[in-house]
Formats: C-alpha cells, sequence, structure tokens
C-alpha cells in the first residue's frame, strides 16, 4: 500500500525530539516550553474534588458555561470587550486545536495565509493540511519587530488571514499599540481575518499586552486563542479557548464540534472556580518577570548574547561568539557534552534560516536555571 504523504516535509516535531534527548541523557531540559513547577494546589484540589464528585462525562460542545462566562468577565474586564459566553466564546482542547479549527474553518485550497516567521510549529502545517498557501514574512532580524511594508506587499486578492502571535514565540517580541494600528489600516476594506495566538497574554512583562480585542476595528474581524496551560503552568491538560464575534465563531464552532466535540469536563470546572479570582491571572507577569530576570542576570558573563525578551517564557541568544556550528547541530551538541538543551531557532522558520540563535525556556524553579547556568558559563 502507498500513501502520499500530505505533509512530505514534515518530521517529528522540534519539541518532541529535544525532550526525548535531554531525558536520554539526563540533561536540564531548557528546550520545550513547560514549568519544572507544580501549580497552585488549590487549582489540583479542584480538579480532584470535581472528579471525586463525578463530574466525568462529557462537557457541552462549546465548553462548560460557567468557564465561558469566567472567561467572558475576564475578557472585558482587561480587554474591554463584551463576548456571548453561549456563543462567541468556545473551550478547546489546548490553543492547538484552537488554532487549527480556526484555520480549518476559514481556509480553503488556494487561499492564502500571511505567517511572520519564525512561527510557532503548528502554523504551516495546518494552513497546508487544508490546501492554503502559507505566505511567510520575515519578522526584523535583531528585534523581532513586525516589517509592515513587507506585510502589505505579501497581501494579495487572495489572502484569507493573517496569523500573528503576541507575546511571541519563540522570540519574546511583543506587538504595541502601533503595531495594531498598522495592521488595522492594511485590512480595512479586505475580508481579511486575523488569527491572532495570545496563549502568553499573562506573559507580558514589560508593559501591557496589547490583545487584538482591545483595537477598534480589529476585534471584530479576530479569532482570539489562549491557553490555560500557558497562564496556570499546567500544559499537560490542553484546555485552551477561542473568542471571536458572531459569523467567526459560528463557523469556529462547525469545525471544533467535529474535531474534538468537547474538553475535559473536571478541569473545566476546577478552572471556572480558579479564574473567579482574578489574582490568579493578575499575579502571572510578576512571576515570570523575575524569573525572565533572573535567568538574565545568571547568562551575564557567558558567551551567548541575549536579545530582548518582552513576553513569553522563552529567552532567544545570539551564540556567534561561541561557535559557527549550525544552531541545530549545536542544539544537540549542547545536550549531550554540557547537559543543557535547548531549541534550535531554525525550526520555526519554513526554509531553516540559521541566525545561530537559540531559544531557553526558563519557566524553571530558580535551582534549574542555576544550574543550567552554571554549565553554560563552562563553555
Ligand atoms: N501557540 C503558541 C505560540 C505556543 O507556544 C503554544 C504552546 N503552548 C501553543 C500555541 C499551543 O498551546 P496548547 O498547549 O494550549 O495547545
Ligand atoms: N509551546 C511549547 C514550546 O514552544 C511546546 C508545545 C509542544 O511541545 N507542542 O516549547
Amino acid at each position: 500500500m502507498r500513501i502520499e504523504s500530505k505533509l512530505p516535509q514534515v518530521g517529528t516535531t522540534i519539541f518532541t525530539v529535544m525532550s526525548g534527548l535531554a531525558a536520554q541523557v539526563g540533561a536540564i531540559n531548557l528546550s520545550q516550553g513547560f514549568p519544572d513547577f507544580d501549580c497552585a494546589p488549590e487549582l489540583t484540589e479542584l480538579v480532584a474534588k470535581y472528579l471525586r464528585q463525578g463530574f466525568n462525562q462529557y462537557a457541552p460542545m462549546p465548553g462548560l458555561l460557567a468557564l465561558r462566562e469566567r472567561i467572558a468577565e475576564k475578557t472585558e474586564r482587561l480587554y474591554g470587550r463584551v463576548f456571548s459566553p453561549d456563543t462567541e466564546i468556545t473551550v478547546t482542547s489546548g490553543a492547538t486545536e484552537a488554532l487549527y479549527a480556526a484555520v480549518a474553518a476559514l481556509v480553503r485550497p488556494g487561499d492564502e495565509v500571511i505567517v511572520l516567521e519564525p512561527c510557532y510549529d503548528c502554523y504551516l502545517p495546518a494552513i497546508e493540511l487544508n490546501g492554503g498557501v502559507p505566505v511567510c514574512v520575515p519578522l526584523r532580524p535583531g528585534t523581532y519587530a513586525v516589517d509592515w511594508p513587507a506585510v502589505r506587499a505579501a497581501c494579495s486578492l487572495r489572502t484569507r488571514a493573517i496569523m500573528i502571535n503576541s507575546p511571541h514565540n519563540p522570540t519574546g517580541s511583543v506587538l504595541t499599540w502601533a503595531d495594531l494600528a498598522q495592521l488595522a489600516d492594511l485590512v480595512r476594506g479586505t475580508d481579511i481575518c486575523i488569527i491572532s495566538d495570545e496563549v502568553y497574554e499573562h506573559i507580558c512583562l514589560d508593559g501591557e499586552h496589547q490583545s487584538v480585542l482591545r483595537h477598534p476595528d480589529l476585534w471584530q474581524r479576530s479569532l482570539v486563542m489562549s491557553s490555560f496551560g500557558k497562564t496556570f503552568h499546567v500544559t499537560g491538560w490542553k484546555v485552551g479557548y477561542c473568542v471571536a464575534k458572531g459569523e467567526l465563531a459560528r463557523e469556529f464552532r462547525k469545525v471544533h464540534q467535529f474535531l474534538t466535540f468537547s474538553t475535559v469536563t473536571p478541569i473545566q470546572h476546577a478552572l471556572a472556580d480558579f479564574l473567579a479570582d482574578e489574582a490568579n491571572y493578575l499575579a502571572v507577569p510578576d512571576f515570570f518577570r523575575q524569573k525572565r530576570d533572573k535567568f538574565r542576570a545568571l547568562l551575564a558573563g557567558t558567551k551567548f548574547d541575549l536579545l530582548p525578551c518582552h513576553g513569553t517564557y522563552f529567552q532567544v541568544a545570539s551564540y556567534t561568539r561561541l561557535s559557527s556550528e549550525g544552531d541545530y547541530d549545536l542544539a544537540l551538541r549542547l545536550t549531550r557534552e554540557i547537559g543543557v538543551a535547548t531549541i534550535p531557532l531554525s525550526v520555526f522558520f519554513a526554509h531553516r534560516r540559521d541566525d545561530h540563535v537559540l531559544r531557553f525556556c526558563f519557566a524553571k524553579k530558580d535551582e534549574t536555571l542555576e544550574r543550567a547556568a552554571e554549565r553554560l558559563h563552562r563553555l
């Protein structure tokens, strides 16, 4: 039997490769983005409570109403927009599912989707599996700011959507209000939708997160994704959501209901209770700002040149003073020889552009960061 691959260029994701290698050789894993500390004990207690109370059958297709209501309150409080929990907020099996459902709902064969690269690794396969054509526009080297004239030049009559991500994985850059204004100018008068990946909305480390939902024009043409995995240190729970207006939300749900139908029930109950206390998400930026500042201080004096990090829990660093090797080879070698696993940035580019930059995840216990830094100082 012969199967013609729908994704011939795709192998196993870098996150699986690097975490696997780190485990195999016993390296400190600063590669895949997940915390090595636990979530609030109150949150696990809540899940245990709902499990024991028998909330173990299918949740409603769009998500538990109480959780959608809490998401609507948070969205209004933070971004000043009112969305209907009934029709415009959908709980998903992680932001990954939400991103896929958004692309599948919008993109037809031959449609173009503008992607700013480097970009998170699930974007391009989602577009390609739906017959879309990714049009990659590089972020500006060094600052990873958006090159708006280049985005404008990439738009065509076939452009169906623009995918953005702020705070940005892998680079840690963030969109400013001026960026949103440029984006709004660019799409005004078109049918271009915005797929806005805001999974790090609560890990904006210098100033406020500029959600597209704040913008007077953009919010109505956007599908916005978030992830409780990132916000509450529970990446393994895979619960996220999508917020979108009217027809966009309707089309989104049509895909969601057949992609996964619904998301894990007791965890939705627990998240609804936990989200009711706004302190639980308002404390997140301070927590990660301390981690970022600590990690950057720890790496001072190494041969890595740290690039700015304004958001996410990733720090990118140029290693040109250390080696002329390719980033993938260096990441493998550092894992095996020094015992610190990282992610090479080239994997986030469609054509594997290699700027000799590695990504470190600093969502780790202080002692993990200290041990890693001690090893990196030996280089
Ligand atoms: N988008 C970005 C930018 C991410 O870093 C991640 C990884 N968490 C996701 C989406 C997927 O989120 P989830 O784990 O909730 O599927
Ligand atoms: N978002 C995480 C990262 O960027 C990884 C998620 C995954 O393993 N798919 O590292």
